[in-house]
């Protein structure tokens, strides 16, 4: 690759090497460009505009709900090893062109491409384990009185629709699509329209590496246009959403009226409890993590640090200090580690929070200028923002509740274990925390308490497709990842078969 610097050129380019320049819909094994409203695509890292597209409008989103259809009918009937060998080769080509599928999410959308080249790989790792569980989806004999064989297989919905959000475009495309296909079904993706490219170049190579058409649907657009289509449609099995409280909630409310069931994995603001026996470097590095990769942009994001008293000042500088060394730079650059924030409107939205957060009183303990690598650069127009650490975020604050979703920490100072729990179960959400400590059962009993669908004790931020994943409360309904996605994505059937022609009579009930 010789592409370094991120640009309108070399995105254009990171565009026409991919998708031969082409953005739209991947329905039947190609790229149709849609008939509705224009839309741009602008780099994160320098504000500019270099591509645009146009939405596929609820008439493409209906012709990729047809093509889908008929890719389920085909799919379901493919056997179950035959399907599981078309995932591994999927897994093996999404691996063959990682480094394509990494530049192009970078060059594209600023994501740093350290991040990029890590969810690539665990989308492989996704395609790989699924793969794996396709031949191995099992019903149950049950005995039951009388003579009966009675026994339950697990078939697929039908037609998923995956929606996904931003800022992890090909990792949430992979992660919601592997298993659904596993169990049978064919996906529709409806992407971010702020970063579409990477998700039709996944489809692209996935429907190369052996799926047959309309498996593997992509259909590109707003919310308001493609989205709604997408999950108003009755022919629709199921819809998984990632995203914010208020698009998931009204995105619930349009899947009921249909009639359709719907997973959710919501937004979050995570607490990380730092206790005063810590291993106070460790949990400093694992705070950086926690909030600062992929520039806060996670849903698991370690927004709130909460700190024990005696340690307050010692832990906040660490961590200040750390903050301030992140090298903020050039997305293309592989060893930037701190990229713009994708979409401007979220920009917008970290900067007005940060401001809230001072207004209401904490302290800002990190720097507030933009260095002059990004300030005196080509860079200077994009959607940056430097890693922030507010001091004297207390309960109530707007921070203390609301999600930043970008590279903003708000931290406060608790006196007992009680009190850390109580304020990390204080906000609606419930996705995810972590404790730091050295005592055994203090570390047991806080993720015990918390209410969270993951937590970590002396770490943050590991996940992997073989463990569930998920959230309580506003951060969703539902798991995906583990085993338990192949249950999410099938539905049980029972099968009654007498096994003596004068078995048992037929009882009379009003069911
Ligand atoms: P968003 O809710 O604005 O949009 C998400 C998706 O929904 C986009 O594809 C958008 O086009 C679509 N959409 C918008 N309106 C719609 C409608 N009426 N009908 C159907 N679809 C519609 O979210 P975002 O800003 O793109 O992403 C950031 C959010 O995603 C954050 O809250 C973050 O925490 C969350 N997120 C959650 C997880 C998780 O696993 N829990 C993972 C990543 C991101």
């Amino acid at each position: 690759m010789t592409h370094t610097i991120s640009s309108v050129e070399t995105a254009t380019a990171a565009l026409q090497q991919s998708l031969g320049g082409r953005i739209g819909s991947f329905m039947d094994g190609r790229v149709h460009t849609g008939s509705g409203d224009e839309l741009s695509l602008t780099l994160a890292a320098t504000g500019e505009t270099f591509a645009r597209f146009a939405d596929a409008g609820a008439d493409g989103a209906e012709a990729v709900i047809t093509s889908a259809v008929r890719g389920a009918q085909t799919w379901r009937n493919v056997g179950a090893f035959e399907r599981a060998r078309i995932l591994r080769a999927v897994a093996v080509a999404v691996e063959a062109h990682a480094e394509e599928l990494a530049f192009l999410e970078s060059a594209t959308t600023g994501k740093a491409i350290r991040d990029a080249r890590v969810e690539v790989a665990k989308v492989v790792e996704m395609f790989g384990y699924y793969s794996g569980w396709a031949d191995k989806i099992m019903g149950q004999t049950i005995p039951v009185p009388g003579n009966w064989h009675t026994y339950t297989e697990r078939e697929p919905y039908g037609v998923i629709v995956a929606i996904t959000p931003w800022n992890a475009p090909v990792f949430t495309a992979g992660w919601n699509s592997a298993a659904p296909l596993a169990a049978g079904n064919a996906v529709i993706l409806k992407p971010s329209e702020f970063t579409p490219l990477s998700t039709v170049r996944l489809a692209q190579i996935a429907h190369d590496a052996g799926l047959p058409d309309g498996v593997f649907n992509v259909a590109v657009g707003a919310g308001a246009t493609v989205g709604s289509a997408l999950t108003t449609d009755e022919r629709v099995g199921k819809v998984s959403f990632i995203g914010s409280v208020p698009t998931g909630r009204r995105v619930s409310v349009a899947t009921a009226q249909a009639g359709i069931p719907t997973v959710l994995e919501l937004g979050g603001k995570s607490a990380n409890i730092v206790f005063a026996d810590a291993d106070l470097d460790r949990a400093a590095d694992g705070a950086i993590s926690a909030i600062f990769s992929g520039a806060g942009q996670s849903c698991v994001a370690g927004s709130r640090l909460l700190v024990q008293r005696e340690i307050r000042d010692a832990f906040i500088e660490r961590v200040a200090e750390r903050a301030g060394k992140l090298r903020l730079g050039d997305p293309l650059d592989a060893t930037t580690e701190v990229g713009p924030i994708i979409t401007r409107p979220q920009f917008e939205t970290v900067q007005s929070l940060i401001s809230t957060g001072v207004a209401d009183g904490a302290r800002r303990v990190t720097a507030d200028q933009l260095p002059e690598s990004i300030a005196g650069s080509h860079l200077a127009g994009g959607n940056w923002v430097l890693p922030t650490l507010l001091d004297g975020v207390r309960q109530g604050d707007t921070l203390e509740t609301t999600e930043v979703f970008g590279p903003v920490v708000g931290a406060d100072t608790f006196d007992t274990e009680e009190e850390a729990i109580a304020r990390a179960n204080g906000t609606r959400f419930g996705l995810a925390g972590a404790v730091w400590t050295e005592n055994v059962s203090r570390a047991h009993f806080v993720a015990r308490s918390v209410r969270a669908g993951t937590f970590w004790i002396n770490a943050y931020k590991t996940i992997h497709v073989a463990v569930p994943f998920g959230g309580f409360g506003d951060s969703g309904h539902g798991r995906s990842s583990g085993p338990g996605f192949i249950e999410e994505y099938t539905q049980p059937k029972a099968v009654w078969v007498p096994t003596q022609a004068t078995g048992a009579p037929f009882p009379s009930l009003s069911y």
